[in-house]
């Protein structure tokens, strides 16, 4: 489609031009539908008067011409003549038939002496009167059955044929009268309908308008628009979205900023390390060389530790990410992983426990739930003092598993659990500088524990402990399918 054409197109959608189109259709239907009804009404009325005066002067007649005999006797002047008059008041044609509906007398004397089949005659001889209205002729033509006075017998039927020209001049002056009217009318709801078209859109070009204002950063920087009760449902529901918007932006930057601050912390360090042993030149002990080194090995681990961390929850982030589900025994599995974390625990004197209430299935993406259960563990670790303790405990229902973290550790501040998994938060500023870790860890808990359709919450007591729940289905449930209960 060419340019204009689609240029067209556009604007005949246009809400504003279909409210244009159906103020201009419910004005002027109904006025020409009138229109119509009343010069139909008009004419049926002129033919009627028609119908109505020469009925009248028939019955006049009747009399005359069916005492006087005229059926039978043809040669009666007067009759002929009142027949005649007649005829000349009606400029048109008069016609007299019996009751076999020969013609008995015709003004213009073509028919005498024919029998005529005529559809309405031999209505009119049943008693009827008729009529037609011939359009093309501009006549009316009225048959009414002739009868005796006292036997009522219908003895024949008489048939005028009358020109509506009058009628019709009258129709004309009418209809110029309908059409002024209608223009009139056409001129009064297309300009009715163009105002209020107008009206009706505003308050929708308003928001158009508040939202390019917005996007050019112009203006107060929310949606105002209270003409109607739509736009300010609109208003509202942009102005949450656009909240809710900034506060992802605002996040992602947040996010930036500490990824970049986090990673830079690492090789700031080896910079540092790696000056002063150059620094040092040819003369440098091997020992400091080593112990640089070994500081420079752990840098290189906390940074690939970092971006490990990052990966992990950027793969869960991802719209499309799948799990790759199977039938886990959670019993063996965190065996399994406080296996893999006992050297750690030795290390930092703290005892494991691990209480489960009874075997149980879970459908699992098991890397994914390992990691996030073995962050929970690791902290109830990390966090804790030597000869302390971390217990976990398996349990389940009908619907689902329960894991429960629980230490006996430092415990987390009642202002920081509400952040603890955030990116990059640690609760504990001064401890995290001698406890290893960058943030993450709690943050990749609750995405793993989420793509479960699993929930994850936190209970503590500064300086008794902290207790981590986890709940995910037995069953897993595809994202579309989800129901959260809260
Ligand atoms: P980190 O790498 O710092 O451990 P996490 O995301 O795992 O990051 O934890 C976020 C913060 O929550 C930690 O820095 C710590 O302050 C606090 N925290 C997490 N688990 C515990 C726990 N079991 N006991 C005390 N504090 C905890």
């Amino acid at each position: 489609m060419n340019k204009a054409g689609s240029t067209l197109l556009t604007k005949l959608k246009t809400l504003r031009f279909r409210i244009f189109l159906t103020i201009m259709l419910t004005g002027l239907l109904p006025g020409i539908a009138l229109s119509f009804l009343f010069l139909a009404t008009m004419r049926d009325r002129g033919v009627a008067s028609d119908v109505s005066g020469i009925t009248t002067q028939v019955q006049l007649l009747n009399d005359e011409i069916i005492s006087g005999g005229y059926l039978t006797d043809l040669n009666r002047d007067d009759v002929r003549h009142s027949l005649s008059a007649i005829g000349n008041v009606y400029s048109g044609r008069v016609m007299v038939m019996d009751s076999g509906l020969r013609v008995i007398y015709d003004t213009y004397e073509m028919y005498e002496g024919r029998t005529m089949v005529w559809d309405n005659a031999i209505k009119s001889l049943s008693g009827s009167t008729e009529s037609t209205y011939d359009t093309s002729n501009h006549s009316v033509t009225v048959t009414v059955p002739l009868a005796d006075s006292h036997t009522g017998e219908i003895m024949g039927v008489i048939l005028i044929t009358k020109s509506a020209e009058l009628m019709e001049r009258n129709l004309t002056y009418y209809q110029n009268i309908v059409v002024i009217s209608l223009v009139a009318l056409f001129a009064v709801v297309f300009y009715l309908a163009l105002i209020l078209s107008g009206r009706f859109v505003m308050p929708i070009r308003k928001v158009k308008f508040q939202i390019v204002d917005m996007s050019k950063g112009v203006g107060p920087g929310v949606m105002n628009v209270p003409d109607v009760t739509e736009t300010m449902e609109v208003s509202r529901v942009f102005n949450h979205y656009n909240q809710q918007m900034k506060m992802l932006d605002d996040s992602r930057q947040e996010f930036v900023s500490n990824v970049s601050h986090e990673l830079k912390t690492p090789l700031t360090s080896m910079k540092v390390l790696s000056d002063s042993i150059l620094s040092m030149g040819e003369d440098a002990p091997v020992e400091m060389y080593r112990e640089f080194m070994t500081d420079i090995a752990g840098e290189i681990e906390r940074e690939t530790d970092i971006i490990n961390d990052l990966l992990s929850l950027v793969r869960m982030d991802k719209k499309d990410s799948t799990l790759n589900i199977s039938q886990v025994n959670v019993n063996e599995l965190m065996e399994l992983i406080m296996k893999r974390l006992s050297p750690i625990a030795e290390a930092a004197g703290v005892d494991m426990v691990l209480e489960s209430f009874r075997p149980v299935i879970v459908e699992l993406d098991e890397v994914k739930f390992s990691l996030a259960i073995s962050n929970l563990i690791e902290n109830g670790i990390k966090y804790n003092e030597e000869g302390g303790w971390v217990h976990v405990s398996i349990n389940s229902d009908h619907r689902y598993c329960y894991i429960r973290v629980e230490d006996c550790g430092m415990g987390i501040p009642e202002d920081a659990l509400d952040h603890v998994f955030e990116r990059f938060y640690r609760a504990d500023k001064s401890h995290s500088r001698e406890i290893n870790g960058n943030g993450l860890g709690l943050a990749i808990t609750m995405s793993a524990i989420r793509m479960h359709q699993g929930e994850i919450k936190v209970a503590s007591t500064l300086g008794e402990g902290t207790t981590f729940d986890v709940r995910v289905p037995l069953k897993h449930i595809d994202e579309g399918e989800a129901v959260y209960d809260h």
